[in-house]
């Protein structure tokens, strides 16, 4: 069925309007809005590259609400699209320019249900900010391990929805490995249950994680069961100054052996990286006295049977790899203060990036032991191709995936940059990781950015393997259309 034409906020009195007449009946003045004003803001994605028009923004406040507003969706042919923080990436949870859309906002539903200590889960709604959820489950002295820059606006259905990674999925792995259970309303309405989990399910398809990484396609989240761990007792952070990128590889491997499951997390910035942030913020400092080619950020963490050993075992394993050549020079956090300036100076690298000017960034990984290689190859070619540009890759050296920024030479108009020279630059970049067998999208999704590239490039067989499934699920085509597929 056809989206209802005249949805948009100055229209008449058309099936629409009766939509949103009923729709205001039953979700009231707290679950449904027209208001311009307090719409506006969020029908632009963060990073301020798309802006569309929503009809109405409904914020329903349960499951059986948000069941209730879907099936008056589909019974009007009215499109959805979910938004959780709106701090994706990929302009996801931004309607296109129509006006068609119902802007499904899930930050109402923000309940945590229950943490339960002894089976190591909590059970939470969909709206919870990432943050919020680390406080609670620490006061519990448990935690949740993953964490991303964006933690203060993420909610759990977004970071479901686009199977999130962060700073420790080395260790922990990304959003998949750690939704233990999923609650969504599908497209007809339908409520989609299995939050409580089990160890063992084999009565065929995993059907939570066709959910997973869906970018809110298939169906809406409005609930998760998410596996939790005991508290971290310490936590040690060495920034170390290294050779070059085949040298962080090398120290990564070393690492995996000398700490195995103590080691967290792994990134990697260039030295022009960590100039920007220092200018970026006038009272950081480099940790260590002198200028290297490459950073290594290194978390390494105990509990509290290994707590005692924590510091004497980090520093043998930063002995042997500078007598092995693997780092010039490091610096072991002393303090939890200095553990969080370290981890500051890396989730500073995108904004100070942005501060120096317009760039096109990249979000890819190729497999985990070509990533040096891949760096080292293509930046030389990229910024030969385009003469003035500089490419800087930087983040998750150890998931094979680092944001991969070309900033644009000294033009007057960056925004004519971006859109010409940085769509040419991008093709060339996705051609390249297609090419090494990587991935265009690592961790940030498809969205409305990245959609035309993936019809491009992604595989046909795995296209229309997603497109089938959409199909099957969301026949009307209603759920975030003009996303992903
Ligand atoms: C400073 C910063 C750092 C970041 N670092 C990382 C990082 O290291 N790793 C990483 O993976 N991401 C990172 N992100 C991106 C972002 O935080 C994640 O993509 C996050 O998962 C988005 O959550 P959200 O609630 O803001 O979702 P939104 O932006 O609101 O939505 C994202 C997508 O999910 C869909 N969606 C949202 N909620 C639901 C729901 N309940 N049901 C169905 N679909 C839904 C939307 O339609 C959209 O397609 C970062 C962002 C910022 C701002």
């Amino acid at each position: 069925m056809k989206p209802v034409a005249g949805c948009a906020i100055a229209s008449g009195m058309t099936t629409s309007a009766a939509f949103l007449d009923e729709a205001a009946a039953r979700l009231g003045p707290r679950g449904l809005t027209r208001d311009p004003d307090l719409i506006a803001p969020w029908l632009t994605d963060w990073r301020g590259r798309f802006t569309g028009r929503a009809c109405a923004m409904a914020s329903p406040g349960s499951t059986g609400e948000l069941a209730e507003l879907v099936r008056l969706c589909a019974a009007h042919g009215v499109p959805i699209v979910p938004q959780g923080g709106n701090s994706g990436m990929s302009g996801g949870a931004t309607p296109d320019e129509s006006g068609d859309a119902v802007l499904l906002s899930l930050r109402r539903m923000n309940a945590i249900r229950e943490i339960d200590g002894e089976a190591r889960r909590v059970t939470c709604e969909a709206g919870v900010v990432l943050q919020t959820l680390h406080e609670a489950v620490e006061a519990r002295d448990l935690r949740f391990p993953l964490t991303l820059g964006g933690k203060g606006s993420a909610t759990v259905g977004g970071l479901i929805s686009t199977n999130a990674g962060g700073s420790q999925v080395l260790r922990h792995g990304s959003m998949r490995a750690l939704v233990l259970g999923l609650e969504a309303v599908l497209a007809d309405g339908q409520v989609f249950s299995t939050l409580t989990p089990l160890k063992k399910d084999n009565r065929g398809f995993d059907l939570k994680q066709l959910l997973i990484g869906s970018e809110g396609t298939l169906g809406i989240v409005t609930a998760a069961t998410l596996k939790l761990l005991p508290a971290v007792a310490e936590r040690v952070v060495i920034w170390a100054g290294i050779p070059s990128l085949g040298a962080a590889r090398a120290l990564l491997l070393h690492c995996e052996d000398m700490a195995g499951d103590a080691l967290e997390g792994f990134e990697v910035m260039p030295r022009a990286s960590l100039e920007a942030v220092l200018h970026h913020l006038p009272a950081a400092r480099s940790p260590l006295a002198g200028s290297h080619a490459w950073y290594a950020l290194i978390e390494v963490v105990a509990d509290r049977s290994t707590v005692a050993t924590l510091r004497e075992r980090c520093e043998a394993m930063m002995a042997e790899a500078f007598e092995k050549g693997l780092l010039e020079d490091a610096a072991m956090s002393a303090s939890e203060a200095q553990a969080e300036a370290f981890w500051l100076l890396r989730e500073s690298v995108a904004p100070a990036e942005r501060e120096r000017g317009p760039a096109v960034q990249h979000d890819i990984s190729v497999p985990v032991e070509k990533m040096p290689e891949f760096v080292e190859a293509t930046a030389p070619m990229i910024e030969a191709e385009w003469p003035g540009t500089e490419a800087v890759a930087f983040g998750h050296l150890g998931d094979g995936n680092v944001h991969y920024h070309i900033i644009a030479p000294d033009v007057a108009d960056g925004l004519a940059w971006q859109q010409n020279e940085g769509k040419a630059i991008s093709r060339r970049v996705h051609d390249l990781v297609t090419q090494w067998g990587g991935s265009i999208s690592a961790e940030h999704g498809i969205g409305q950015l990245k959609r035309e590239e993936l019809a491009r490039l992604g595989d046909p067989v795995a296209l229309s393997m997603l497109r089938a499934v959409k199909h099957a699920l969301d026949p009307q085509g209603l759920l975030n259309p003009g996303k992903l597929v």
